[in-house]
This record gives structure tokens, C-alpha cells and sequence, in this order.
């Protein structure tokens, strides 16, 4: 069974927007996972169809109505969709790419895509949704979050990434950053290619890219350092 992504929103036409081009549009083309964006409106009330109100309490914006939202999401899963239910929201846990690696092994994902000030907590309680942030600044839409995170998981389904795109080496996989890459010219501007890289001795770049790895992940993510499982730690 295909990786199946339904996204509900109030701007369903967004997508698939980039998802439908390169490496995530050939998948999609190919049938490898599917996606569905549901029109939020189509459940708002009365014939203006709204589905928002300003927020008990006073202050700015608007918020997303529960009964609403709630509708739209009753109306859009059935009750052996297995799939978690993911509300984007700047206050979610942080995805990270091993929660990507783990979504992308599921059946696929359900997600609300917030607008305005955010949806009514009622329905976030009421229907279980899990709220899942793509990083510490604010969106005027969970569209583009909700898009992120399919793109992340769809690029590691089997077959979307052919070997030579093959994820196994790639920033996060390991704990630790990427090591730098190099192409052709073996010159540009008087900057050659590290000696190492060209002298066709595997081991000793295997030895040298897990060097650079670990020197770049020290200064720039010294974090990710520090929450490594302690197997994994070879940095001592
Ligand atoms: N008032 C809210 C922000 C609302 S932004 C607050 O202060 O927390 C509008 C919508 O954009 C949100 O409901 C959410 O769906 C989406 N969004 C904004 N920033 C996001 C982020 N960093 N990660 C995921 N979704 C985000």
C-alpha cells in the first residue's frame, strides 16, 4: 500500500504545489504515496461558510473554529486510518529526522494546517491531534510546514531516492552533520579538491569524511553531540 499524506487546509490549491516536482512529483506520479489536501471550508457554517471567530478572551486575529475543524477532520478519516494525526503549530514538538525516518516507515500522515492565529485547543484535545513544529519561528500558514514534512518523509520511502541520492550518509543519519562535498572542476578559483578525496583509497576517505564530520558537527551543532546515544559516540 502506498504512503498516503492527506493535509486539511483552507488553501487546498497550495498543493501539491513543490511536492508535485523532482524527486517527490516523479513519486507521486508513480503512485509510490498519494496525497489529498481537503478543503477546511467546505465544514464552515452557514452560507459564508466561516470558520473562524475571534478569540475568547479579546486580543488580535482570529481563531479557527473546534466544531469546524473537528467536522472536517470526522469527515476526512475512517476508523481503521492508522495514520497519526498531526496538527502543524509552532508550539509542537520539534520534528526531527529521526520522527521523519519513523513517519515515512507508518502508513503516511494526517495533518491539519493551522491559519490565523491557530485552531480553537478544544479540538486539538477532542480529536487527539499532535502537534508537530518544523522549527522556532512563526509561519503565517501550517502549509508550508505540513509540505516540509511530507517532502522529508517522501524522499525516503523505498525507490524515491535512487543509490546514487541514497540517504545513508546524509546530515542527521548518524548523529552528526555531513561531511563536505566536492565535484568537478578539480580547480575553481585556485581551490582544489582535498588530495584525499581523488587518491581512490576508500578506507582513507571513509577515515577522512567521519574526521570532517565530526569537526563540523563540534563547532556548528555541538548539541548534536551531546544527545547522541553513547554507542554511537565515537567522537572520544
Ligand atoms: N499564534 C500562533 C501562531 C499562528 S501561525 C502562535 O503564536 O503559536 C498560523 C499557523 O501556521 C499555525 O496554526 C500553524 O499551523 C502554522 N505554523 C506557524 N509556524 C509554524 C511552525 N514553526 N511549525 C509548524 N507550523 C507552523
Amino acid at each position: 500500500m502506498a504512503w498516503r499524506a492527506t493535509a486539511l487546509t483552507l488553501y487546498p490549491e497550495m498543493f501539491p504545489g513543490p511536492l508535485g516536482l523532482s524527486l517527490s512529483g516523479r513519486a507521486l506520479a508513480a503512485g509510490t504515496w498519494s496525497l489529498e489536501a481537503r478543503n477546511i471550508r467546505d465544514h464552515g457554517i452557514g452560507t459564508h461558510r466561516l470558520v473562524d471567530d475571534s478569540p475568547a478572551g479579546g486580543g488580535a486575529g482570529m481563531v479557527m473554529r473546534a466544531d469546524v475543524v473537528a467536522a472536517a477532520i470526522d469527515a476526512a478519516t475512517r476508523a481503521e486510518d492508522r495514520r497519526p494525526r498531526l496538527l502543524m503549530s509552532p508550539r509542537g514538538t520539534s520534528l526531527t529526522q529521526e520522527r521523519v525516518r519513523a513517519l515515512a516507515l507508518g502508513p503516511g500522515v494526517f495533518i491539519v494546517c493551522g491559519r490565523f492565529e491557530g485552531v480553537d485547543e478544544r479540538v486539538i484535545e477532542a480529536r487527539n491531534l499532535e502537534e508537530i513544529s518544523i522549527g522556532d519561528y512563526v509561519l503565517s500558514g501550517g502549509e508550508i510546514a505540513a509540505m516540509v514534512l511530507i517532502d522529508a518523509c517522501v524522499r525516503l520511502l523505498p525507490g524515491v531516492m535512487g543509490a546514487e541520492e541514497s540517504g545513508a550518509e546524509e546530515s542527521f543519519e548518524d548523529g552528526l552533520l555531513e561531511y563536505p562535498q566536492y565535484t568537478r572542476p578539480q580547480d575553481f578559483e585556485g581551490r582544489t579538491i582535498p588530495d584525499v578525496l581523488t587518491s581512490g583509497h576508500h578506507a582513507k576517505i571513509a577515515e577522512w569524511r567521519r574526521a570532517q564530520s565530526e569537526r563540523l558537527t563540534q563547532t556548528r551543532r555541538p548539541d548534536l553531540l551531546a544527545s547522541r546515544p553513547a554507542g554511537q559516540d565515537r567522537t572520544k
